[in-house]
């Protein structure tokens, strides 16, 4: 249905040799290329628009400032989020995870009570939570998985208890590329009165969100793993809490009026944003967005996932001792992999001499990889552009690079 062709010709970096071989790239879990539409919105920003926003009266920064606040709405609609002012602009999930611990957590939690978190969360999902501990005697709760890398549900409702203050899980995972149902989640939750935070990261350059379907009352993404620039990131939150949180940085942008005696904030989104933010990355991501909706989400998805098929049932079928860590029904377009007693950190070497760019390590997953009873493995995992003849190439790099290791 798409032209992986025509598609790839957007993408210069596609064109890189790497020791004299065709580069391929699979390691988009970590951060996926950036089209030429996307890199023309951030040179148009910085040679044609650029002026700090919200402060000017002139041209230039009220044309920043739309750029910036069109993103925003074009944000609010890709999500279906209720409204703009629920759309708040950070660095990146990371930064969006910790605004809501550092601000929520800080001022809602309190000794002896329970948070829920997942055993296959990233550690953005985990450390901020740590750091809260600190404060308070905060106990974390962790729900495990099952064989395939699918979360064990009955597990998760065994947790709650009078105790719990709040949910906190992926959409999908890093790691097993398994799609959690955050919907049910969220339900499950809920019926306790206790809110929960989605980290989409790797949910949103491949599964259309709906934030009122899943109900989820924060939802974090990154723009740099959706074809969009680096340093940006989404947080939304349902108003009703965001009104109720403290800000969580002080600075200019957010504040209504300050004074030595008294200080008093900005209305949502912008009590939030303090300090410039990066206005040219935001606008670049709402054409990140526009790219993502020209081609379909579901299109994208339905090539991701063919792609994938294909790989792990001859990766399976071809390589002896082959290990797939995550087989879940419906999972996102990730192989995280050993091949027998190979070092994966040997076998991401030997790959990259060949051209072929796979990520090895824990994949800031280390309570994943213990659980699993792994030090670490390699990841492969698929973009729009990638194409089967890459996957073959793969394939065959795989084949001589566990040949050479055993
Ligand atoms: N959560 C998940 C599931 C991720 O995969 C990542 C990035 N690897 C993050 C959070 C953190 O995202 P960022 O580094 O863009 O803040």
């Amino acid at each position: 249905m798409l032209d992986i062709a025509k598609i790839r010709k957007d993408y210069p970096i596609l064109d890189r040799k790497i020791y004299n071989r065709p580069l391929v790239y699979l390691d988009n879990t970590a951060t996926s290329q950036t089209p030429a539409e996307v890199v023309e919105a951030i040179v148009s920003g910085y040679t044609r628009t650029k002026a700090n926003v919200h402060r000017g009266v002139h041209t230039l920064s009220m044309e920043a400032t739309e750029l910036q606040e069109s993103a925003r709405r074009r944000v609010k609609d890709f999500i279906n989020a209720p409204s703009y002012e629920e759309i708040i602009f950070t660095r990146g999930t990371t930064e969006a995870i910790n605004l809501v611990a550092a601000s929520y957590g800080g001022a809602f939690l309190r000794d002896g009570d329970e948070i829920i978190l997942s055993v296959m969360e990233h550690h953005s999902n985990i450390v901020p939570w740590q750091l809260l501990q600190r404060k308070a005697d905060i106990k974390i709760r962790v729900i495990p998985i099952k064989d395939n890398g699918e979360l064990d549900m009955d597990a998760y409702k065994a947790l709650f208890n009078e105790h719990t203050r709040f949910v906190s899980v992926c959409h999908a995972s890093n790691v097993l590329g398994t799609v959690n149902p955050v919907k049910e989640i969220v339900a499950i939750a809920h019926s306790h009165g206790v809110p929960v935070l989605v980290d989409g990261a790797q949910a949103a350059p491949h599964i259309k969100i709906d934030v009122q379907d899943i109900d989820a009352d924060f939802y974090a993404f990154s723009a740099h793993k959706m074809y969009g620039p680096a340093g940006v990131g989404v947080l939304f939150g349902k108003r009703g809490l965001l009104e109720i949180m403290p800000p969580y940085q002080g600075g200019g942008e957010m504040i209504e009026s300050v004074s030595f005696e008294k200080t008093t904030f900005a209305e949502l989104p912008y009590k939030f944003e303090a300090g410039t933010p990066d206005f040219i990355g935001i606008a670049a991501l709402h054409k990140a967005i526009n790219y993502i909706e020209n081609l379909g989400i579901e299109n994208i998805a339905a090539h991701e996932h063919e792609l994938l098929d294909y790989t792990t049932r001859r990766m399976t079928d071809e390589i002896p001792d082959m290990r797939i860590f995550g087989t879940a029904p419906g999972k996102c377009a990730i192989i995280s992999f050993l091949v027998g007693n190979e070092h994966h950190y040997d076998m991401g070497m030997l790959l990259d001499k060949l051209g072929i760019a796979v990520r090895t390590g824990h994949h800031c997953a280390q309570p994943l990889m213990q659980a699993l009873g792994v030090e670490g493995v390699v990841r492969a995992s698929f973009a729009v552009y990638n194409t089967r003849e890459e996957c073959d190439l793969f394939l065959n790099a795989l084949h001589r690079v566990s040949e050479m290791l055993r």
